[in-house]
C-alpha cells in the first residue's frame, strides 16, 4: 500500500480543532520532563491562541537541561538520538521514540508529496547523514513513499554526478550552496544538468538562501526547487515545506503549532510582519517542546493558498535573531546583503562578509566571485563593477561596504553549511 497523508487536507476549523485537542495531552506528557515539571498546570485551552498563556523555552534552557532535562519519557522508549550542530554555541540533545520517528517521516512526506512525486521516482540524499537531521530525516521519507532512496550523503561530487548519471536521480535534497557548487563543477567537467541528469525536484534547505538562487538551482538542474524548513530541536526537516506554488511554506500545523512574535517584546506580531518563529511540538513523545523560540525570522503569508492546503504559510527564513550582525551601530543581516548581491548579472555563486576593527571603527568587506563572462572584462569594467556593486550595497544596507571581486571558485566553498560570515572584531577589542 502506497503512503497517502491526509493530514494536508484538513480545513482551518480542522486544524483548529486538532490543536486545541491536542494541547492538554501535550501539557501531560511535557510536564514528565524534569524541564517542565510543575511549570505548566492549570491551564483552560479552548483556542489555539491559548497557548500564550504559557511559558516560551529557549535554546539556552535545552542546554541548561543537558542531556536528559526535556525528556520526558522513560529511557527505554527512546529509540534515536540526534545532536544539534550547534551552529551558535554548545550542541544539545535531541530523542525520538519509534512514533516520532515516524510522524517525522510523514512530515517530510508530506511536502514530497505535495511535489508530485511518488514510488516511481529515485531520491539522491545529498545532505550529511548522522547526527545531523538532514540526511536521515527525508531519508525514511523518501522510503515512506516507496521511493529508491540513495544514501549518498553530502561531498564528493564527482560520485554525487557520477550517481546522478547511472542511476538517474529525479530527485535531490541538497544545501543551496552546495546545489551550486555542483553545477559549477559539471560546466568544467563539460556536463549539462539539464541534459545529462534526469532531475525534477529538489529540495532544498540548511541555510537561508533568496529566490535568485533558487532560480539559478532551477536553471542549472532544469528542474523546481522546492524549500524545506526544520530544525532539529523540532525533528529536523519537515516543519514546513512549499507546495507546487512555491510561494511560501506550509506549516505542518497537525504536528506543530507556529507563532510569530516580536523578538523584543515577546509580543505576537501582526499577521504578515516579520517576527520570530515559535513552534510548538503537538504530538511529539520522547521531548515535547512548549513555545520554543526558533531563533529563524520569518512573516506568515497572509491568504489561501492555490493548492487548497489550510495549513499556515511562512515565508522563507529571512536570517536568524543571532545572525544579526551591529556594524557601526546599524542592524545587518547577511541575507540582505545576499538579496542585493544577486541583483547584479555579473555576480557568481559566491561571496563571503568579513568585519574587522581595524582602528576601533568596524569595516565590512564584501568578497563576490563574478561571473566567468565578467571576469575576462577589461580592469577599467571590472572596477566600474565594484562601484555598482558597493554602491547596491550602501543602498541596501545604510552603510559604506568595501568589495572585493574574485574569480569563479576563487573562493573556499564548504560542502556542509557556507560560511558567508568571518568576523575578526571579537578578538581585538
Ligand atoms: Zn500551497
Amino acid at each position: 500500500m502506497a503512503y497517502t497523508d491526509e493530514g494536508r487536507l484538513l480545513t482551518r476549523g480542522q486544524i483548529d480543532a486538532l490543536q486545541v485537542q491536542a494541547l492538554p495531552d501535550l501539557l501531560t506528557r511535557a510536564d514528565r520532563a524534569p524541564a517542565y515539571r510543575g511549570k505548566l498546570g492549570g491551564l483552560e485551552i479552548n483556542t489555539p491562541a491559548d497557548i500564550r498563556k504559557l511559558p516560551l523555552t529557549t535554546k539556552e534552557e535545552l542546554r541548561a537541561g543537558m542531556p536528559e532535562g526535556f525528556l520526558a519519557v522513560p529511557k527505554a522508549d527512546v529509540v534515536r538520538m540526534h545532536y544539534s550542530s550547534g551552529t551558535t554555541g554548545l550542541a544539545t540533545s535531541v530523542y525520538h521514540t519509534a512514533d516520532d520517528v515516524l510522524r517525522w517521516s510523514e512530515c517530510v512526506a508530506r511536502g514530497m508529496l505535495a511535489a508530485g512525486l511518488n514510488r516511481d521516482d529515485i531520491f539522491q540524499n545529498m545532505m550529511g547523514y548522522g547526527l545531523f537531521t538532514g540526511g536521515l530525516g527525508f531519508h525514511y521519507a523518501g522510503e515512506l513513499l516507496g521511493m529508491m532512496t540513495i544514501p549518498a550523503s553530502s561531498g564528493n561530487t564527482e560520485r554525487q554526478i557520477h550517481l546522478m548519471q547511472s542511476f538517474g536521480s529525479t530527485v535531490l535534497h541538497i544545501i543551496p550552496s552546495y546545489a551550486l557548487r555542483v553545477l559549477h563543477i559539471c560546466v568544467g567537467d563539460g556536463i549539462d544538468p539539464r541534459e545529462d541528469f534526469s532531475v525534477r525536484a529538489i529540495f532544498v534547505g540548511g541555510e537561508p538562501h533568496t529566490e535568485k538562487i533558487r532560480r539559478r538551482i532551477e536553471d542549472g538542474f532544469g528542474a523546481r526547487v522546492y524549500n524545506c524548513y526544520g530544525l532539529s530541536e523540532m525533528c529536523g526537516p519537515g516543519v514546513a515545506m512549499e507546495c507546487g506554488q512555491q510561494d511560501g511554506l506550509h506549516v505542518c500545523e497537525d504536528h506543530y503549532l507556529a507563532e510569530i512574535i516580536d523578538p523584543v517584546t515577546l509580543e505576537p506580531v501582526e499577521p504578515g510582519e516579520q517576527g520570530e518563529l515559535v513552534l510548538t511540538s503537538l504530538r511529539r513523545e520522547a521531548m515535547p517542546l512548549i513555545r520554543y523560540r526558533t531563533r529563524d525570522i520569518t512573516h506568515q503569508i497572509v491568504g489561501d493558498c492555490p493548492c487548497g492546503s489550510a495549513h499556515m504559510r511562512v515565508a522563507r527564513m529571512e536570517g536568524r535573531t543571532d545572525d544579526m550582525l551591529v556594524v557601526r551601530g546599524v542592524n545587518v543581516y547577511p541575507m540582505q546583503v545576499e538579496r542585493a548581491l544577486m541583483e547584479i548579472d555579473e555576480v557568481g555563486n559566491n561571496y563571503v562578509i568579513e568585519l574587522d576593527r581595524p582602528e576601533d571603527l568596524d569595516v565590512m568587506t564584501v568578497g563576490v566571485e563574478v561571473t566567468q563572462e565578467a571576469f575576462r572584462d577589461e580592469m577599467r569594467q571590472l572596477s566600474a563593477l565594484q562601484d555598482r556593486i558597493a554602491a547596491r550595497l550602501r543602498q541596501e544596507l545604510d552603510i559604506s561596504v568595501k568589495v572585493q571581486l574574485h574569480e569563479p571558485g576563487g573562493l573556499p566553498v564548504s560542502e556542509g553549511k557556507a560560511v558567508r560570515v568571518i568576523d575578526t572584531r571579537d578578538q581585538e577589542s
